[in-house]
């Protein structure tokens, strides 16, 4: 009889799937270094047909599937859930297939990444409007719409980018293939619409942690770029969030529609322009909390009329404006006009060796962000016992503290707060003692966070275990959730134990 290896090396050739250790253990983390799990194969399909041969041996064999785009899920996302499972490597599905000018619509393959997508919308003046999320240069389109990713820069204008998408192919995990949205009419000869023929199942897979399938088509609405932008950066009084939260509420209020709005918090000025993280700002004589926003329009007028609003609500504030120029501290222009929107959060992992971000990405109200942020404070002493355990052994304490806060769509924010310890692999003679005091403060400040009321968004291995564990799900929610994995997923093939479903 053949052995696992050999049905897949009949799907995918001897060249794209492995058994090999080395390889096997490149594929077992993500982005944080805590979580681990080393599978058993890793495969690299070309297509939507190899990877329903795929799902069928899997089935055949109950080993699970883990599917993985860039891998930098900063909760254990696309990583096996213990030393079991396939490893699906999405990233040789990274083509182009259709740009529908007429319609503005593109579809694409699931792997490709926001970057590249970009790249090539550039050539004919649009954009895909939110831009992904901040790791876009490498973080792939499956990954971003199966997390409901913002962050990549366009997200106060356009929401999460799954709010932009018009229609998946998935394949099921029973290995049927099915598409969604407008293309669920076999007489459809092109995507258009997302909404009809039924209910929308397309949402069903948005933000699924790929619990319900493996997406492999992906068709995103695009959008023109206008041809007029402006891009200010400012230095905020003392009190910067609650300064902030204010500012970002008037902008909604008053309705205009910011591109980007983003506050940074003044202890990550500090250590930032020290690290050299900022060095836009190391010379800032009061380094507090910096506001700054992007705006797009269609003419000079409407764009001076907009500036004009916004720079009112910021002066009626006491903020000051940095000059015009990226060297003068604009960062908001380095931001829009050079893609930092995809290079700003790469610093933050290495902003001292070793150090990792065990990190609460969640969305809040904007009026709410300020009394996590306060509380992170409370929870941080109440924790001192934890973070002097990894003082002594390290000489630094690890910090708590928020990265950039983001206007989304809505009246909400994406907070990126939590705590930045060192990992595990700081010094081998102590690994054990500092994974488990991480894996600790970690799962205490995301139950934290959780009991806020925050809305996660990419939730991975660790943050859909524990709502589950700490009792956060609506009971009725979660069963409903669980008869529809059940329905789809009979073995619990494709992302086995994610909200604890086995
Ligand atoms: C420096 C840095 C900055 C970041 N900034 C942001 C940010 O601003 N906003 C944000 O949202 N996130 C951010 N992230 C986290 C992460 O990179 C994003 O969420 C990104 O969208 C994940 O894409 P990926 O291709 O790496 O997905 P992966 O991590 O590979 O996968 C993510 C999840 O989706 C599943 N999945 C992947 N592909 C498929 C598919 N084709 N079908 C079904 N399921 C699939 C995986 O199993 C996993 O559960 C950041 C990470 C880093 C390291």
């Amino acid at each position: 009889m053949a052995s696992i290896l050999e049905k897949l090396q009949k799907i995918v050739s001897d060249k794209y799937v492995t058994n090999d250790i080395n390889i096997r253990h490149a594929y077992s983390r993500n982005t944080d270094l805590d979580l681990h799990g080393v599978p058993e194969y890793v495969i690299r399909p070309k297509d939507v047909k190899e990877i329903s041969e795929i799902l069928k041996v899997a089935n055949e064999e109950n080993i699970p599937i883990y599917q993985r785009g860039a891998g930098i899920c900063e909760f254990g996302g696309s990583k096996p859930i213990g030393d079991v499972g396939i490893v699906l490597d999405m990233k040789r599905m990274d083509n182009i297939h259709n740009l529908d000018e007429d319609n503005l619509i593109v579809t694409v393959e699931a792997g490709i990444s926001w970057g590249k997508v970009n790249e090539y919308l550039s050539q004919f003046g649009l954009y895909t409007g939110c831009m992904g999320p901040g790791s876009g240069m490498s973080a792939s389109i499956g990954g971003g719409i199966s997390h409901h990713s913002v962050g990549g820069g366009g997200c106060a204008k356009y929401g999460a980018c799954t709010n932009q998408l018009v229609s998946l192919e998935v394949v099921l995990p029973t290995g049927d293939i099915i598409d969604t949205g407008s293309q669920a009419n076999k007489y459809s000869k092109f995507p258009f619409n997302r909404f009809g023929n039924g209910p929308d199942l397309t949402g069903l897979f948005c933000g699924d942690q790929g619990i319900f399938g493996v997406k492999t088509k992906i068709s995103l609405q695009v959008f023109p770029r206008p041809p007029f932008a402006n891009y200010k950066t400012f230095l905020l009084p003392r009190k910067g969030n609650e300064v902030a939260a204010q500012i970002f509420t008037e902008i909604r209020k008053k309705g205009i529609d910011v591109y980007d709005a983003m506050y940074i918090i003044d202890l990550l000025v500090i250590v930032g322009a020290q690290e050299g993280m900022f060095p836009l700002w190391e010379n800032l004589k009061r380094k507090r909390g910096i506001f700054f926003y992007t705006i797009e329009a269609n003419t000079e007028t409407e764009l001076n009329e907009k500036v004009k609003l916004l720079d009112d609500i910021l002066l009626s504030k006491k903020a000051e404006v940095f000059g015009p120029e990226i060297e003068d501290g604009n960062y908001a222009k380095w931001h829009y006009v050079e893609q930092g929107h995809w290079q700003t959060y790469h610093n933050l992992w290495g902003v001292w060796q070793a150090f990792q971000p065990l990190t609460a990405e969640c969305f809040t109200p904007i009026n709410m962000f300020p009394k996590i942020l306060n509380d992170l404070d409370v929870w941080d002493n109440e924790h001192a016992e934890d973070f002097n355990r990894i003082l002594n052994i390290t000489g630094r304490r690890p910090l708590t503290t928020t990265g950039p806060v983001l206007l989304i769509d809505g009246n909400n924010v994406e907070l990126t707060c939590g705590s930045s310890s060192f990992s595990s692999y700081y010094n081998g003679e102590y690994h054990e003692e500092i994974h488990e005091t991480n894996i600790k403060i970690w799962k205490s400040l995301l139950e934290r966070v959780t009991k806020w009321g925050a809305q996660w968004y990419m939730m991975g291995e660790v943050v859909s275990r524990l709502m589950v564990e700490i009792g956060a799900y609506q009971p009725e929610f979660y069963n409903a959730m669980k008869a529809i994995k059940k329905t789809l997923d009979p073995n619990a093939i494709v992302s086995r134990g994610k909200f604890n479903f086995r």
